[in-house]
């Protein structure tokens, strides 16, 4: 029940090493939150994760994928890889419901009729059915980053991926999108977080991981973690 497993993981950009021997493993329903200074790898890690960058030393397998650096197909890893960033990334030309459908469509084959169905589910279970047919500039930021996830739900992945996704939020939206992330953790979605929200970590997290300077300096569960000096 392993759907991500990360072995003596290094990653270098160029001469500069951002990861250095990460050992990490998700199994199925576990909520992990990354945590630590920024620069410390933390999004790098996650971004190794669906491939978005790529690793040198180790071995990465996500849901039975191993990643490794002949692999053709990185579609494959993405479909079992839903990714939130802070940006929401959603594509401006198009209606909240088409960026929901795209993906399903597009990656999977998924019939026009069915990806509608799906986006419809998940755009009720992030509580914003009713933007449907609107455009990303037409909704607030945390009703937007509610339609980021919604869109990725809709690949229907293993795990979904959190890269910060409250960073870039006013004040008063971070708690919507924090409530829709806890409410997924409720419902037994495996779930990796990058994210600063220390109540939220508090709450959710099964394990808190805490990196510096490319390494996993401690891995606790949360009490452990905000009881230790
Ligand atoms: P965090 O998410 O913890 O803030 P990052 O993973 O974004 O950290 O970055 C880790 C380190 O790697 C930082 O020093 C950053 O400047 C560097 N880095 C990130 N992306 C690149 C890149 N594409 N090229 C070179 N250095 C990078
Ligand atoms: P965010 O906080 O949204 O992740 P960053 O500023 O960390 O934004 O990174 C934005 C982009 O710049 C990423 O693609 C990252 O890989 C790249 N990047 C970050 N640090 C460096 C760096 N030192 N050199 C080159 N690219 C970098």
């Amino acid at each position: 029940d392993t759907v991500i497993e990360a072995k003596k993981v290094s990653k270098w950009y160029g001469a500069f090493r951002a990861l250095t021997d990460i050992n990490l493993t998700v199994r199925k329903g576990e909520r992990v939150v990354i945590c630590g200074p920024s620069g410390s790898g933390k999004s790098t890690l996650i971004r190794c994760f669906n491939r978005l960058e790529a690793h040198q030393e180790g071995e990465i397998t996500v849901n039975g994928i191993r990643l490794h650096s002949k692999m053709r197909d990185v579609a494959e890893v993405r479909k079992n890889v839903g990714m939130v960033f802070q940006h929401f990334n959603l594509f401006p030309h198009m209606t909240v419901l088409m960026n929901c459908m795209a993906a399903p469509m597009w990656i999977k084959g998924v019939p026009e009729a069915e990806a509608r169905k799906l986006a419809i589910k998940f755009l009720e279970r992030v509580h914003i059915p009713e933007q449907a047919n609107k455009y990303p500039a037409q909704l607030s930021g945390g009703q937007q980053q509610r339609v980021a996830i919604a869109r990725s739900l809709c690949m229907e992945p293993a795990v979904m991926l959190f890269d910060e996704p409250t960073s870039s939020l006013d004040p008063e939206m971070v708690a919507e999108v924090l409530d829709t992330m806890t409410s997924l953790a409720r419902d037994g979605m495996t779930m990796v977080c990058v994210t600063h929200e220390m109540g939220f970590a508090r709450s959710v997290a099964d394990r808190v991981v805490f990196m510096d300077a490319g390494l996993i300096v401690e891995e606790n569960k949360p009490h452990d973690f905000f009881t230790n000096p």
